[in-house]
């Protein structure tokens, strides 16, 4: 099997801003994988604090390739070869994976949750984020929003408590927050506490990630579900949280795969936690192979394509809220055209090919 890669810029409709940074442009890495038929496609959208960026990853992909051989049906041997040579780089990993089975989807004729065993009516609501911002243009992005039914808030700054209210101001839907881990366990339990009134569902990663008794600390003084995100990188991380959190944020790019993505929702299961499917900034490429996971989950967090100014693929469909996933083989993402109005408002940005 042949496997080529390139840089893919990225670019958000909105500086995308959370408690300890915000960006517009991203750089993803994209590959293909093609045996004599078909091609696979994958995608990786590195993040630096977890020791990643498109170079670290172009340059994983290219020691990856020497260990594919020529059938992508043996996964696992593959992954385990690949682990053995390279320790670390998830998202490369998880790319490189997602490929694979997107080839094997296409060899088959089938869609990869059909693979998996999983129902497509099964898939959760997804949210849709709203980045810090200013309070008129948050106002104006939850309007803008109004296809989704539920949103989740980026909160960890001072005025959170302005934030929520300017949230509120414009609509009553169901709202999670997200502080990225801004806090400490003093001040989160204070906090939320304080924003109870607004009506919320559950709060992401309230403390930093390192420190499990801090997220124990908040969840038992807080009459609010607790979730582990940036705390709950890969199923390592499981049993330790289990007790101190309600439930777990999967991302594919963190754990670097769909098969340890399951592993770490079924033990999540088994000690009675829930489970959120989430993403990064991201095309439809990889958020439709986290989308086809989204029958085994309670929550789906996967909006990091349309937070994007064009998505260059297209895959998993929102009708209100609801994933829809696609029928094509495989993965069952295809290029999307781009429209003249796109290219104009990318105009200043180069692609790197
Ligand atoms: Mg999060």
């Amino acid at each position: 099997m042949k496997l080529t890669s390139k840089i893919e810029p990225l670019e958000t409709r909105h500086t995308f801003r959370i408690s300890h940074r915000g960006s517009k442009a991203f750089r993803n890495v994209h590959l293909q994988i093609e045996d004599d038929v078909f091609t696979g496609l994958g995608e990786a959208a590195p993040a630096t604090y977890h020791g990643e960026n498109a170079d670290t990853v172009m340059g994983a992909l290219g020691t990856m390739e020497a260990e594919l051989g020529d059938d992508p049906f043996q996964i696992q041997s593959i992954m385990d070869r690949v682990n053995h040579r390279i320790t670390g780089n998830a998202a490369a990993k998880a790319a490189l994976e997602m490929a694979l089975y997107d080839l094997v989807g296409k060899r088959l004729n089938a869609p990869l949750y059909r693979l998996l065993g999983l129902t497509k009516y099964q898939t959760p609501l997804t949210s849709f984020t709203i980045g810090i911002d200013d309070l008129d243009t948050i106002r104006e992005k939850v309007k803008l929003a109004h296809a989704y039914p539920v949103l989740k808030v980026k909160v960890g700054v001072d005025r959170d408590l302005q934030i929520l209210q300017a949230v509120r101001d414009v609509t009553d839907k169901q709202l999670r927050i997200d502080a990225n881990g801004a806090w400490t366990a003093r001040e989160a339990v204070e906090k939320i506490r304080s924003m109870m009134r607004f009506g919320i569902e559950l709060c992401e990663q309230p403390v930093a990630p390192g420190d499990i008794e801090a997220l124990r600390f908040v969840r038992e003084r807080v009459d609010l579900p607790i979730f582990a995100d940036e705390s709950a990188r890969t199923a390592e991380d499981v049993p330790r949280l289990a007790g101190a959190v309600d439930g777990i944020n999967v991302k594919l790019m963190k754990c670097g795969g769909i098969r340890e993505a399951i592993k770490m929702i079924h033990l999540a299961r088994a000690f009675h936690m829930k489970v959120m499917i989430g993403c990064m900034i991201e095309s439809s490429i990889a958020i439709t192979a986290a989308a086809h996971l989204s029958p085994l989950v309670d929550y789906a967090d996967l909006d990091g394509h349309l937070l994007l100014a064009v998505d260059p693929f297209k895959g998993v469909k929102v009708d209100k809220g609801k994933l829809v996933l696609p029928e094509g083989p495989g993965l069952g993402v295809d290029r999307r055209p781009i429209t003249l109005r796109e290219i104009s408002m990318t105009s200043g940005r180069k692609r790197q090919r």
